[in-house]
């Protein structure tokens, strides 16, 4: 445990728990130093967001939500970052969406591994695919540890939940014709950039959203699900991100360019 006390009404206090929460969680061998620095960059994409969940995000969730309900074989795959903030919420959405819960890590070592299915199977997890020689599969053309797969999980999925995924394996995914949803603040990234479907929030604040959305469409039906599936544009969807990102930059900009007088 670290022990920063967060002041409870300091303004930015939901941003410096989930701080908190990663340091424990890289002390305890569950997040990667890597995982540290990722975190840092998704929080300047959201602070452009203004820490909030915007409606193109919340459009992506629903057709996130729609294509996980309605694949044939879904998994979700987690990483450090994702078991330490949304351990829970994983295995929720697992539960509504019948998807499968596999580990897939950029640093892998068994420990590591473990410490994971540890977490989630304390979180309500079954089974969760993945571990050690159970990833004896490989993802094409693709070098870095994050190819060793699951053959019963992400090898034969048809649809693949990667919360803060790298653009590499993203890449890799979606050359073998699966479709990939990604959540991810950075909308330039090359996962955002490249999956099916990019949720652009925060991790924190996207998977109670995901499993409320799947909740609601599961008693809506397969034919809402694909109406809505047939309505969403991700590159526009990407675009609207960065538009809204913009906006609220160039707002900014002009408080403090224009005399007192012109500014709103
Ligand atoms: P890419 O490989 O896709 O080009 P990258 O190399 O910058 O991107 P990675 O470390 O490979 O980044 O992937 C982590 C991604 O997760 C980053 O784009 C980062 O902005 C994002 N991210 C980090 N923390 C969060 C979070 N809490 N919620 C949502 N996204 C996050
Ligand atoms: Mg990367």
């Amino acid at each position: 445990m670290t022990s920063f006390n967060i002041p409870p009404d300091h303004p930015r206090a939901e941003s410096l728990r989930t701080r908190e929460r990663l340091i424990e969680q890289y002390l305890e061998g569950i997040v990667a130093a890597s995982g540290l620095i990722a975190h840092g960059r998704g929080e300047a994409f959201d602070y452009m967001l203004g820490e909030k969940t915007s409606r193109p995000a919340l459009e992506a969730t629903k057709a996130a939500a729609a294509m996980l309900l309605t694949a044939k074989n879904p998994v979700i795959s987690v990483n450090g970052n994702t078991a330490a903030l949304a351990a829970q919420e994983v295995v929720r959405l697992a539960n509504v969406t019948e998807a499968k819960v596999e580990v897939n890590l950029f640093y892998r070592s068994l420990e590591r591994e473990m410490a994971i299915r540890k977490l989630l199977e304390k979180a309500g997890a079954r089974k969760v695919l993945g571990i050690g020689k159970e990833a004896s599969a490989r993802i094409p053309e693709l070098s870095s540890e994050r190819r060793r797969v699951d053959p019963r999980g992400i090898m034969t999925a048809d649809v693949v939940l990667v919360p803060l995924e790298d653009g590499d394996r993203t890449e890799a995914l979606v050359r073998m014709d699966k479709k990939v949803i990604a959540v991810d603040l950075n909308p330039l990234s090359r996962t955002a950039q490249t999956a099916t479907i990019t949720i652009v929030d925060n991790i924190v604040r996207a998977t109670p959203k995901l499993v409320q959305t799947a909740e609601m469409l599961k008693k809506q039906g397969v034919e809402k699900c694909n109406e809505i599936l047939r309505k969403f544009d991700n590159k526009k969807n990407l675009a609207e991100s960065i538009a809204l990102m913009n906006k609220k930059l160039l707002k900014l900009a002009e408080k403090r360019t224009l005399p007192k007088s012109e500014r709103e």
